[in-house]
């Protein structure tokens, strides 16, 4: 068995999110096929030593230098190798000691460190999705010039992935991604100017990293998951639609030139993307949790309601702009949602700061690397001082 299945060495950014400890899961139960050679953490020492203990890499990055010590000392009797700081991240990212990068930072700190696993070859396990928001044209480009697969993780696009599989010389009509419409599905404005952050942070289907919850909640994520599907799939953006599915069974479609719609469907677990990509072009068996059709339950859908989710407007510009408009998008979402998880602006200010944002910055059609580094940090200066952060 195992023969037929070259192990694959994995370099895991962000092993201690809830993606990342998650891919640690399906390495654990699969020790013949997966190793664990890079293990990388922004602040979490605790976790990232437990993690090293447990899985002996080869190296472990802490992002935060002032932890660095502590980390290097609780790893003194091991061989694994100890690294700190955000350089780091990018030169280990570019080492030849692993076979694949799953890619689980979140937000535009992973950038980097992908752009430079592809540029040294390597395949990406993508589910760092502002990567491609930021800067998507230059790292499919990479990508592409260095022949390194990217393979999405996130579950909308894990899904297209898994409908196109064999349908390489087919023309795609459109694909449909669903969103489960979150914690305030249903909600009116007069609602949502109330909301605090716990309440936010209860995602009916999905136990996920804090960012992305309240991305959820406000359908950021569906708008940044537009953008990440152009770029993975090569879309023009009138080829990309969004449907509120609620019941997170049908993880999106894909209809073809002939009408024939495929859809990939299972319950809703971040394990089976993860354990896919991994695995790549392989499919591997678990024990996880069977969909049962059999059990009383309904498949529905609706359109989103985009009067009270503007964002998802807002991220369907960016979209159909371009440019540099995504990335600004982003680094503003960014600063907002980082402001609202520490109770500085409301739920609903996050989309006037983002829109004001968007407004402030000025357009760049074609952007180099850099520029839409500066584009990014322009944005998050001028969203910070908007609310005084
Ligand atoms: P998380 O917050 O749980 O974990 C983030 C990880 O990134 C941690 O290991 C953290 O140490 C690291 N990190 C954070 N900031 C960093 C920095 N500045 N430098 C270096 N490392 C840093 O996030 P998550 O929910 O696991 O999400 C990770 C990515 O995957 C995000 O882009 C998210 O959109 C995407 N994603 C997540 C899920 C999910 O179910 N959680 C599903 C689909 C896509
Ligand atoms: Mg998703």
């Amino acid at each position: 068995m195992s023969n037929s299945f070259p192990q694959k060495r994995i370099a895991l950014f962000g092993s201690t999110g809830s993606v990342g400890t998650q891919a640690l899961e399906v390495i654990a139960s699969n020790p013949d096929k997966f190793t664990a050679e890079v293990l990388t953490a922004f602040s979490n020492d605790e976790l990232l030593i437990k993690q090293a203990l447990q899985f002996r890499p080869n190296i472990v990055v802490i992002g935060d230098d002032k932890k660095y010590q502590k980390v290097k000392a609780a790893l003194a009797a091991t061989d694994v190798k100890v690294f700190a700081g955000e350089q780091a991240l990018e030169e280990v990212a570019a080492m030849d000691c692993y076979d694949m990068m799953v890619a689980a930072i979140v937000g535009f700190a992973g950038l980097r460190p992908t752009l430079k696993a592809l540029e040294s070859g390597k395949a990406v396990g993508l589910a760092n999705k502002e990567t491609l928001v930021v800067a998507g044209d230059i790292v499919m480009q990479k990508a592409v010039e260095h022949r390194a697969p990217v393979i999405p993780v996130d579950s909308e696009h894990s899904a297209i992935f898994q409908c196109l599989v064999g349908e390489t010389r087919n023309r795609i009509e459109k694909i449909v991604l669903t969103a489960s419409g979150g914690p305030f599905l249903g909600k009116k404005p007069n609602y949502l100017v109330n909301v605090k952050r716990d309440h936010a942070l209860q995602h009916p289907n999905w136990n996920m990293g804090a960012k992305i919850t309240i991305d959820s909640a406000t359908l950021m994520n569906k708008g940044l998951e537009m953008i990440e599907a152009k770029w993975l799939f090569n879309l023009r953006p009138e080829q990309i639609n969004v449907l509120v599915h609620p019941q997170s069974i049908i993880h999106s479609m894909v209809q073809f030139e002939d009408g024939s719609i495929k859809a990939q469907m299972g319950l809703p677990d971040m394990k089976l993307p993860i354990q896919y990509a991994m695995a790549f072009p392989s499919r591997i068996p678990n024990d996880f949790p069977r969909y049962d059709f059999r059990k009383p339950s309904q498949l529905t859908f609706e359109e989103p309601d985009t009067k009270t989710f503007r964002n998802l407007i807002l991220a369907t510009d960016a979209l159909f702009k371009g440019g540099n408009l995504p990335c600004v998008l982003n680094a503003a979402n960014e600063i907002a949602v980082y402001a609202f998880l520490r109770n500085r602006i409301s739920f609903l200010d996050m989309t006037d700061l983002i829109e004001k944002t968007m407004e402030a910055i000025p357009f760049i059609e074609h952007p180099t690397l850099d520029e839409y580094f500066e584009s990014d940090a322009e944005a998050r200066n001028f969203a910070a001082s908007a609310i005084k952060l």
